[in-house]
């Protein structure tokens, strides 16, 4: 728990929030400022920055309880199209340093953007997925 951050605040039920999924690890509620109809964050009560802060055991399970409630999600906004987005840091566009992650359903006409893509780029070589290869 950290005293300044506003998930953990939602978390203690010191602000409130639209709850769609509540266990001992996580909480998931309906975003305050949603990309689209129904878009969902999912987080975990434990209080980690970023995904490299999280520890392994909700980072493995929150992709399980992702897919939980994308399926709830669907039936309740008819959707089936759907991105999973998750920021880490500031020039990543997260603005609540506590871990979380985005559930936006994609309808036919919608707002989100994400990425423009670029030509592949020669400086990434096989010799720098090596490195990152002998890394992991
Ligand atoms: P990010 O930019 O990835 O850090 O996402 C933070 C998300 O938290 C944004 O989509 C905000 O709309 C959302 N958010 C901020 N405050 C609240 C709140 N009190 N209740 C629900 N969602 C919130
Ligand atoms: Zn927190």
């Amino acid at each position: 728990m950290d005293s300044n951050c506003i998930f953990c605040k939602i978390i203690n039920k010191e602000i409130p929030s639209k709850v769609v999924y509540e266990d001992s690890d996580f909480l998931a509620m309906l975003d305050i400022a949603p990309a689209t109809k129904g878009h969902v964050l999912i987080v975990p009560k434990e209080h980690a920055e970023t995904l490299s802060d999280l520890s392994d055991d909700k980072a493995s399970k929150i992709l399980v309880l992702a897919k939980k409630i994308i399926v709830a999600m669907q039936k309740v906004h008819n959707f089936t199209d759907y991105n999973i987005i998750q920021n880490n840091g500031r020039i990543a566009g997260q603005s609540v340093n506590h871990f979380h992650l985005h559930l936006i359903p994609r309808y036919s006409v919608d707002e989100v953007g994400l990425w423009v893509p670029h030509e592949d780029d020669p400086s990434v070589t096989e010799e720098l997925a090596a490195k990152v290869r002998n890394l992991v």
